[in-house]
């Protein structure tokens, strides 16, 4: 399987210089694995199959991309969204509103209205967020209509922090959620509940990356217990989804997918196992899990040089695809492939060097004194695992454009197929996204009668 994916990931490489996607036109692209992405979704549906109802969703802020979402889709899996250009593009991508699921924590009234009128579940991070669906229940209720959508509430059982402090969200001081284990907060969830009969699920994220497996399913068994007290209070299944997050973290440091969504779904099965007794329906949300392993960006190499005795090689891919990276290299290290023009392996011996970003500032650099083949002008560097979170969510720093994204698989042929998922962003769409059109707006009507002291080419004019 890992073999299959090594060797259709480098076949990609080496069709995509050789069909152009990659070259002088295109110093930089993003290429994702279809068939890893359909065997990767399949690997959780087998993981979580029964005896509970459960509904994958994928959280798009993960791979924002319209095709990505519906070959997702395609294969059984929703969208957890984040804002309104998230639910925006799970709609583009046929996504029902009956397998989405809204989670933020600055939901607007506008946004909240419009979950409940078209039916998408929303999971409520606080108290003031509640007290607007209430409004909005009630305004329904008057008019004779139900609450449009089942509502839940965003549980953080503080239950500590992962590695990354960025990326860890069931801390007890965390930004998301109720906070289960602040004075009086628990009765105030079950009394809560009890007088909001449309309160009828439970939310938990733990985290994304860095966070142990062992807190993640510890979060969902406090979130599972939280669930039973409020059930029994209620004396009927009051609470009859669970929705336990995402956050499985990836493996950037080999290939293999360690751990499985099947290694997490049996420590699940073991700390809880009532969650999968058929009495809840499950909600999943994972993001970098589906997609990371099954995405890379090749870069050129433009030129490689040598300074205070350190060698680096400048591509083409920097902060604008791997913004992570270059702020914050220690958490998010990335593997680096070395092929030559042709995209074959690179052979040549290995030296240390620095591999660098096109961006102006020092940070710029995708890796840091790594071993390597030795890089040479019209190389290609590839930086595997970058399918979630990097291309997806480009930078427009220096006025960089976003590069194109395609789709490979292999052919029955043995070929490797094309498709493009989104195009490359063309000069003229970097003006317009810099308020080309607005051209004039600072200086036009300011240059008299304004507070600041006109000015000319010469300074300031006279009065
Ligand atoms: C980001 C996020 C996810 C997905 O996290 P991954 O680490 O990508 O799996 C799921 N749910 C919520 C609420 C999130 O914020």
């Amino acid at each position: 399987m890992v073999l299959d994916a090594v060797a259709r990931r480098q076949d990609a490489i080496a069709a995509a210089t050789r069909e152009g996607l990659l070259g002088p036109e295109a110093p930089v692209v993003a290429l994702l694995d279809v068939q890893g992405i359909r065997e990767t979704a399949r690997q959780l549906h087998t993981a979580f199959t029964g005896p509970s109802p459960v509904l994958h969703t994928f959280a798009v802020k993960a791979g924002a991309l319209v095709p990505v979402l519906e070959l997702l889709a395609d294969e059984g899996v929703g969208c957890e969204v984040a804002s309104p250009g998230e639910l925006a593009l799970a709609r583009a991508a046929g996504v029902p509103a009956s397998r989405t699921v809204f989670d933020s924590p600055a939901k607007t009234v506008a946004e909240l209205r419009d979950a409940l009128e078209t039916g998408v579940a929303v999971n409520a991070d606080n108290a003031q967020e509640l007290a607007r669906l209430d409004a909005l229940v009630a305004a329904r209720t008057a008019a004779g209509q139900d609450p449009g959508a089942p509502v839940g509430l965003r549980i953080n059982p503080q239950v500590g922090t992962g590695s990354i402090g960025a990326m860890s969200t069931a801390t007890a001081t965390s930004k998301f959620g109720i906070g289960l284990r602040d004075e009086g907060v628990e009765q105030w969830i079950v009394d809560s509940c009890l007088a909001r009969p449309w309160l009828t699920r439970l939310h938990t994220h733990t985290g994304s990356q860095g966070v142990p497996l062992e807190l993640m399913a510890e979060s969902v068994r406090v979130v599972f217990e939280l669930a039973e007290q409020i059930n029994r209070a209620a004396g009927r299944q009051q609470i009859d989804t669970l929705d336990i997050g995402g956050g499985l973290p990836v493996n950037f440091a080999g290939d293999e997918t360690e751990p499985s969504f099947d290694t997490y779904a049996q420590l699940l099965r073991r700390t809880v196992p009532g969650l999968f007794d058929g009495r809840y329906t499950v909600v999943t949300e994972f993001g970098r899990s589906l997609l990371a392993k099954q995405g890379f960006i090749a870069a050129s190499v433009e030129y490689t040089k040598s300074s205070g005795g350190r060698r680096i090689a400048v591509t083409h891919a920097g902060a604008h695809v791997a913004t992570r990276t270059a702020f914050a290299p220690e958490s998010w290290p990335l593997r680096v492939g070395a092929f030559d023009a042709k995209g074959a392996p690179k052979d040549a011996p290995e030296v240390v060097q620095d591999v660098a970003g096109p961006c102006c500032f020092a940070g710029d650099l995708m890796a840091r004194e790594r071993a390597l083949p030795e890089l040479s002008p019209g190389d290609v560097v590839a930086l595997w695992d970058t399918g979630a979170y990097y291309f997806s969510t480009p930078f427009q720093y220096n006025s960089l454009p976003r590069p194109a994204v395609h789709g490979f698989w292999r052919a029955a042929d043995g070929r490797i197929r094309f498709s493009l998922v989104r195009p490359a962003q063309q000069l003229e769409e970097v003006l317009a996204d810099s308020g080309a059109a607005q051209r004039g707006a600072l200086t036009a009507d300011t240059s008299t009668g304004g507070q600041h002291p006109p000015t000319t080419a010469a300074g300031p004019s006279p009065a």
